[in-house]
């Protein structure tokens, strides 16, 4: 993840909290400028990404997917 604002990749999570039974609600900073985001992160499907060489990328099914909790 890098910052959508100045493109650091020195985002760091001030905070921590369980969402739902399978979901995580996390606050980030990004060290570069400040930025202060939210994410929430959910268990996806197995079949929803694959490798390329050494990156996990998207299958093309679930391009346009949104994850939800
Ligand atoms: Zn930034």
């Amino acid at each position: 993840m890098n910052c959508p604002r100045c493109k650091s990749k020195r985002l760091r999570v001030i905070n921590t909290r369980q969402d739902t039974e399978t979901s995580t609600i996390r606050q980030r900073i990004c060290e570069g400028c400040g930025l202060v985001q939210m994410t929430i992160e959910v268990p996806i499907p197995l079949d929803a990404v694959k490798w390329q060489g050494k990156t996990l990328v998207r299958t093309e099914d679930y391009r346009h997917v949104e994850f939800m909790p």
